[in-house]
Protein backbone atom coordinates (compact mmCIF):
# COMPACT_ATOMS: atom_id res chain seq x y z
CA UNK A 1 0.00 0.00 0.00
CA UNK A 2 0.99 3.23 -1.40
CA UNK A 3 1.14 6.36 1.49
CA UNK A 4 2.29 9.75 0.07
CA UNK A 5 4.75 10.75 2.50
CA UNK A 6 6.88 9.93 5.53
CA UNK A 7 4.21 11.25 8.07
CA UNK A 8 1.49 9.53 6.50
CA UNK A 9 2.79 6.83 6.91
CA UNK A 10 3.94 6.21 10.84
CA UNK A 11 0.71 8.19 11.74
CA UNK A 12 -0.89 4.78 10.11
CA UNK A 13 1.44 2.27 10.92
CA UNK A 14 3.01 3.13 14.36
CA UNK A 15 0.76 1.10 16.35
CA UNK A 16 1.40 -1.75 14.19
CA UNK A 17 4.89 -1.40 13.50
CA UNK A 18 6.72 -4.97 13.87
CA UNK A 19 10.05 -4.98 12.74
CA UNK A 20 12.07 -3.50 15.39
CA UNK A 21 15.51 -2.46 13.21
CA UNK A 22 13.29 -0.86 10.23
CA UNK A 23 11.92 2.61 10.45
CA UNK A 24 9.48 4.29 7.28
CA UNK A 25 12.00 7.03 7.36
CA UNK A 26 14.82 5.05 6.04
CA UNK A 27 12.56 2.60 3.25
CA UNK A 28 11.16 5.85 2.09
CA UNK A 29 11.69 7.95 -1.62
CA UNK A 30 14.93 9.47 -1.10
CA UNK A 31 14.24 12.25 -3.60
CA UNK A 32 14.12 14.71 -0.93
CA UNK A 33 11.05 16.56 -1.67
CA UNK A 34 12.06 16.96 -5.71
CA UNK A 35 9.01 14.53 -6.73
CA UNK A 36 7.55 13.37 -3.60
CA UNK A 37 7.09 13.99 -0.21
CA UNK A 38 8.84 10.86 1.07
CA UNK A 39 6.68 8.33 -0.52
CA UNK A 40 6.82 4.54 1.03
CA UNK A 41 5.17 1.55 0.11
CA UNK A 42 3.99 -0.77 2.52
CA UNK A 43 4.18 -4.38 2.17
CA UNK A 44 4.06 -6.22 5.60
CA UNK A 45 5.44 -9.50 4.04
CA UNK A 46 8.80 -7.20 2.39
CA UNK A 47 9.31 -6.49 5.97
CA UNK A 48 8.87 -9.54 7.47
CA UNK A 49 12.03 -10.90 5.23
CA UNK A 50 14.02 -7.85 5.43
CA UNK A 51 13.78 -8.18 9.79
CA UNK A 52 14.21 -11.91 9.00
CA UNK A 53 17.43 -11.32 7.14
CA UNK A 54 18.72 -8.68 9.96
CA UNK A 55 18.05 -11.07 12.29
CA UNK A 56 20.24 -13.69 10.51
CA UNK A 57 22.66 -11.56 9.68
CA UNK A 58 23.33 -10.15 13.39
CA UNK A 59 24.47 -6.87 12.12
CA UNK A 60 22.85 -3.70 10.74
CA UNK A 61 21.59 -3.38 7.24
CA UNK A 62 22.39 -0.45 5.57
CA UNK A 63 19.50 0.78 2.84
CA UNK A 64 21.08 3.08 0.36
CA UNK A 65 17.28 2.78 -1.75
CA UNK A 66 14.30 1.33 -1.10
CA UNK A 67 10.70 2.58 -2.39
CA UNK A 68 11.46 5.33 -5.35
CA UNK A 69 8.36 7.41 -6.74
CA UNK A 70 8.04 7.29 -10.56
CA UNK A 71 10.22 10.13 -11.24
CA UNK A 72 13.15 9.46 -8.73
CA UNK A 73 12.97 6.13 -9.89
CA UNK A 74 13.48 7.56 -13.49
CA UNK A 75 16.53 10.26 -12.15
CA UNK A 76 18.40 7.78 -11.04
CA UNK A 77 18.27 5.32 -14.09
CA UNK A 78 15.99 3.01 -12.35
CA UNK A 79 14.56 0.17 -14.58
CA UNK A 80 10.85 1.59 -15.92
CA UNK A 81 9.56 -1.18 -14.32
CA UNK A 82 11.58 -1.28 -11.25
CA UNK A 83 10.79 -3.22 -7.62
CA UNK A 84 11.65 0.07 -6.41
CA UNK A 85 8.78 1.51 -7.30
CA UNK A 86 7.10 -0.85 -4.90
CA UNK A 87 9.27 -2.06 -2.82
CA UNK A 88 12.75 -3.14 -3.00
CA UNK A 89 15.81 -2.69 -1.05
CA UNK A 90 20.02 -1.93 -1.99
CA UNK A 91 21.46 -2.78 1.23
CA UNK A 92 25.16 -2.08 1.76
CA UNK A 93 27.77 -4.73 1.52
CA UNK A 94 29.57 -3.11 4.65
CA UNK A 95 31.42 -5.76 6.58
CA UNK A 96 29.58 -8.41 5.63
CA UNK A 97 30.58 -11.70 4.01
CA UNK A 98 29.00 -11.36 0.41
CA UNK A 99 28.72 -15.09 0.39
CA UNK A 100 27.01 -15.31 3.05
CA UNK A 101 24.71 -12.32 2.69
CA UNK A 102 23.04 -13.58 -0.36
CA UNK A 103 23.02 -16.88 1.06
CA UNK A 104 21.15 -15.66 4.21
CA UNK A 105 19.23 -13.37 1.97
CA UNK A 106 17.68 -16.44 -0.13
CA UNK A 107 16.57 -17.93 3.24
CA UNK A 108 14.78 -15.23 4.37
CA UNK A 109 12.88 -15.55 1.50
CA UNK A 110 13.55 -12.75 -0.87
CA UNK A 111 13.47 -14.03 -4.93
CA UNK A 112 15.59 -11.17 -6.64
CA UNK A 113 18.79 -10.12 -5.83
CA UNK A 114 21.16 -8.32 -7.91
CA UNK A 115 24.31 -8.23 -6.48
CA UNK A 116 26.17 -4.87 -7.01
CA UNK A 117 29.74 -3.69 -6.36
CA UNK A 118 29.04 -2.15 -3.23
CA UNK A 119 25.41 -3.36 -2.57
CA UNK A 120 22.74 -6.14 -2.80
CA UNK A 121 19.57 -5.26 -4.22
CA UNK A 122 16.82 -7.30 -2.92
CA UNK A 123 13.36 -7.60 -3.70
CA UNK A 124 10.33 -9.90 -3.51
CA UNK A 125 9.39 -10.72 -7.28
CA UNK A 126 7.20 -13.35 -8.19
CA UNK A 127 9.63 -15.44 -10.59
CA UNK A 128 13.02 -15.94 -9.00
CA UNK A 129 16.12 -13.91 -10.24
CA UNK A 130 19.65 -13.38 -9.72
CA UNK A 131 21.55 -10.79 -11.97
CA UNK A 132 24.84 -9.17 -11.82
CA UNK A 133 25.66 -5.00 -12.33
CA UNK A 134 28.55 -3.90 -14.17
CA UNK A 135 32.06 -5.19 -12.72
CA UNK A 136 30.69 -7.21 -9.89
CA UNK A 137 30.94 -10.59 -11.32
CA UNK A 138 34.04 -11.22 -10.23
CA UNK A 139 33.40 -10.27 -6.42
CA UNK A 140 30.41 -12.40 -5.86
CA UNK A 141 32.32 -15.18 -6.99
CA UNK A 142 33.50 -18.07 -3.81
ZN1 LIG B 1 10.19 10.77 -4.46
Amino acid sequence: MLYPSIAAAEAALEKRWAWPNFRVSELACRCGGRFCDGAYWHAPDFLDRLQRLRAACGRPLIVSSAHRCPLWNAAVGGAPLSRHKMMAVDVLVAGHERQDLRAMAEAAGFTGLGLAQRFLHLDTRPRPAVWFYPGSFDLWQT
